[in-house]
């Protein structure tokens, strides 16, 4: 795709200053002169809105278009700021600027006035973010659904070094953002029974009803001439929420109870990450969601006229995980019981129309529902889903497999349980009822045919492909980077920004010294801003000439804080031995939050903070290592620090991590990895050249090896003097003398289970650590390294990802 980039903008400073005063008085009753920031914020994110919504009727929602339209399913969205990336897709950020000054107000500060939009836990839901913004670059018609919830992921803060949760109240007075279409309100029902009716047929009677209300969020193109929207639904119980009757008999609270109920389905998102959580009210979130978006749907597509048939024709349905696999039954209800269809056509309408993509080849991570509990809450379903799999057992299966019982019960929906109850595995279901299946990264897609699927993989040749995930250039680079912008702008053009590609002609600058100095100054000038967050929210000096060690992602065992931690204890020794030896000083960089019930990822973060205590408050350093670690990780504290990364850690076990996307995001903004061959390092390894990587660690053969023959983590920490004295000073109290006991559980851990064979990996991690030490003390070899890696990293845009999708996936 060569899309051509307009230097003209949607709207002239005129009009815009029109607009923008027009909103300020109008909507919330203030004037430019009065207006506080937060009014600037509000009157400049409805402009933009509008902009976005009048393009909006010209182009995503073209009723005649011949493509098929993407239904990109999702149950997160992590959104954050949407103003500045919107400023500048739409060419205004300079306009708006230069107007704002003209009252005195400065834009930075009227842009940190928006709460990031948190809809979602992490890598899973920034994912769906990037796509929706490359699905507009790509001029692909695509909507977006997913659910409004009130409250987003939590916020974290540190209180004595411990995370407490607080909730994420991010759109009190709603958001500017945010378009209700109350016209387009669904209808659903939940629980109930099935009845016979007079033709015999089965119906599900339903005993509660639950509204959908949408949301809509525009999603525009780099330049804004193409818009897509983000549909969010928000859950309503009945049309009179409150009992006027009970009301005024006195019976306030049952009076209000429809409104507490219906309020609680899009109420609040889980904050489990990479752990399904197995509650009703989850499942009840992904059928609500699902449901409203088919609805949607079908209507959509008879208000064009279109014949039911031809429904697969116009809409592929994109399942990102199987938290909305749950489309596959009711699309089969919905073709059959509403619409008239009989089985086999409605069958072929429903595997046409799905795709769907793994994210985790963690056992404990793919979801399952106990078939009575879905069956309380959606009976027709159940049965739906039991048709699907005897006509599967008894068609497809028996064909392959014969009676290999084996074979049989491990590609079975059902899983039977001791205890008589049965297992719905959505990720078997996924697999039969989709056109495509999709790994996110090529190490992850190929161990999801050797490991996970391999019987549905013989079964359905070319079904199961690879869809390496990407990051969107215009957020992570164009808006985060400015200083970098300018400088590729000057030397490379602008193009950029829809064509990642175009960062390849970096590559002669990499032996130019001049072009390095100019990279290695806007890392600096990033590093002094980053340096400023740090002493407000942390209240610690670092010194931006020392090698910034960033790792921000969420908190989990797989990805290996703890083995962070472990070296910084160990240089931290290592620097009290040797005081006088030449360390390159390090400032290490934590961002991360725990699943609230994830006890052993909350330990490591009181360990983190404890030993950051110790050691930034050690004189003897002379403040040649600091440890911070920022509260509240999110969208828009990590777009202040990959700018200002000099290392991305990427560390996690061998098999664990399906792809990343920070890997990507920090790689590109010219941070040198170190890194396991996990997910998509091996992937960025390949792009930059072994030289301009630090690998390290066992790989995912030598890890199911080690797991094989019996993994013992004290043998490490017997033989390994160093290993054993960081481990030791978490045991002993060394970096809590308060309370010698509170590190405790995270080394017992360590040495006696160590699930993520942390201690197997120390030693060579340790090693790669020291070999990025020497050579962050060589400028030219380390910058040179660092715009290679910008400059070879393009292929990692979330636009390529969705060509992928658009090939490879939707395609024929
Ligand atoms: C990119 C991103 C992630 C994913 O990071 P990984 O390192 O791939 O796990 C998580 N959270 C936020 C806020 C992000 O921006």
């Amino acid at each position: 795709m060569s899309k051509k980039k307009s230097e003209t903008t949607l709207m002239d400073n005129n009009s815009f200053t029109v607009e923008l005063e027009k909103h300020l008085r109008r909507e919330l009753g203030t004037s430019p002169k009065r207006a506080t920031a937060h009014d600037w914020w509000q009157a400049l994110s409805l402009t933009l809105r509008d902009i976005n919504l009048d393009q909006l009727q010209q182009s995503g929602l073209d009723e005649n278009q011949e493509e098929r339209h993407v239904c990109y399913l999702s149950m997160e969205f992590l959104m954050g700021r949407l103003l500045g990336d919107a400023l500048m897709n739409l060419g205004l950020y300079e306009t708006a600027a230069t107007l704002l000054q003209s009252y005195g107000v400065r834009l930075s500060d009227v842009l940190d006035q928006e709460r990031d939009m948190s809809l979602g836990n992490g890598g899973l839901g920034r994912l769906a973010a990037c796509f929706m913004d490359s699905l507009a670059n790509r001029n692909i018609p695509a909507t977006g659904y997913g659910i409004n919830y009130r409250y987003g992921l939590f916020r974290q803060v540190f209180v004595d070094g411990y995370q407490k949760e607080k909730p994420d109240v991010w759109r009190e007075f709603g958001s500017p953002w945010e378009t209700c279409r109350p016209s387009e309100t669904v209808e659903i029902g939940l629980f109930g029974h099935m009845e016979m009716d007079h033709d015999g047929n089965n119906r599900w009677v339903p005993s509660k009803k639950l509204f959908g209300v949408p949301w809509d969020i525009t999603i525009p193109s780099f330049g804004g001439q193409y818009v897509n929207r983000l549909r969010l639904w928000e859950s309503l119980v009945g049309a009179y929420p409150i009992d006027l009757d009970k009301y005024n008999q006195g019976e306030y609270l049952e009076a209000c109870r429809n409104l507490v109920d219906g309020d609680t389905i899009s109420g609040v998102l889980y904050p489990e990450d990479s752990t399904p959580q197995g509650k009703d009210l989850r499942l009840i979130q992904q059928y609500f969601f699902t449901a409203c978006s088919l609805k949607d749907i079908i209507r959509q597509h008879k208000q064009r006229g279109l014949p039911m048939g031809s429904l697969a024709k116009h809409y592929a349905l994109q399942l990102n995980d199987t938290h909305p696999a749950i489309a596959i039954p009711e699309l089969m209800r919905l073709l059959m019981d509403e619409e008239g269809m009989v089985w086999n056509q409605a069958w072929a309408i429903t595997q046409e129309m799905c795709h769907y993509t793994n994210h985790t080849l963690l056992p404990e991570a793919l979801e399952k529902w106990s078939a009575s509990l879905l069956g309380r809450i959606l009976p027709r379903h159940l049965q739906i889903i039991e048709m699907i799999n005897y006509v599967f057992l008894n068609g497809e299966a028996k064909e392959q497999w014969g009676d290999n019982l084996e074979i049989i019960q491990k590609v079975s929906i059902f899983e039977e349980l001791d205890n008589g109850d049965r297992m719905i595995r959505m990720a078997n279901l996924s697999v039969i009822g989709s056109r495509r299946v999709n790994g996110v990264a090529a190490l992850h897609s190929g161990l999801v045919k050797a490991n996970l699927f391999p019987e549905f993989d013989a079964l359905y040749p070319g079904k199961l492909v690879n869809v390496t995930n990407g990051v969107t250039p215009r957020r992570w680079l164009a808006h985060c980077n400015p200083g970098l912008a300018r400088l590729l702008d000057r030397n490379i053009g602008t193009d950029w920004r829809t064509d990642l590609d175009q960062l390849e002609k970096l590559t002669p600058l990499a032996e130019s010294p001049d072009f390095l100095d100019a990279f290695a100054n806007v890392r600096f000038k990033n590093k002094e801003r980053l340096a400023r967050l740090i002493e407000k929210e942390c209240k610690v000096t670092v010194n931006p000439n020392a090698l910034f060690d960033v790792q921000i992602k969420r908190l989990h065992e797989y990805k290996r804080q703890q083995l962070n931690l472990l070296h910084i204890i160990s240089l931290y020794h290592e620097m009290l031995d040797n005081p006088d030896a030449d360390h390159t000083p390090r400032v290490f960089v934590f961002g991360a939050k725990a699943a609230p019930g994830y006890v052993l990822a909350k330990q490591i973060i009181l360990a983190i903070n404890k030993i950051a205590q110790v050691i930034n408050n050690d004189r003897r350093l002379d403040d040649r290592l600091k440890v911070v670690f920022l509260p509240d990780y999110r969208v828009s504290l990590a777009e202040q620090i990959i700018p200002a990364a000099d290392l991305s850690e990427q560390i996690s076990t061998a098999g664990f991590e399906a792809s990343g996307t920070g890997n990507m995001k920090l790689g590109l903004n010219g941070a040198l990895t170190i890194g396991t061959l996990d997910g998509a390092n091996v992937e960025i390894a390949e792009a930059v050249g072994d030289d301009n990587i630090f690998i390290f660690g066992k790989t995912v053969d030598e890890i199911a090896a080690l797991q094989q023959q019996g993994y013992n983590p004290y043998h490490y920490y017997e033989s390994n003097p160093v290993l054993k004295r960081a481990i030791d000073s978490l045991m002993n109290g060394s970096f809590c003398q308060h309370k010698p006991d509170l590190l405790k559980p995270v080394a017992e851990d360590l040495m006696h289970r160590d699930q993520f064979m942390a201690l197997a990996d120390f030693e060579s991690y340790r090693e790669a650590q020291q070999k990025v030490s020497e050579t962050f003390r060589k400028p030219r070899l380390w910058w040179r390294k660092a715009v290679l890696n910008t400059a070879r990293l393009g292929g990692f845009s979330s636009d390529r990802s969705i060509a992928d999708y658009a090939e490879k996936v939707w395609g024929e």
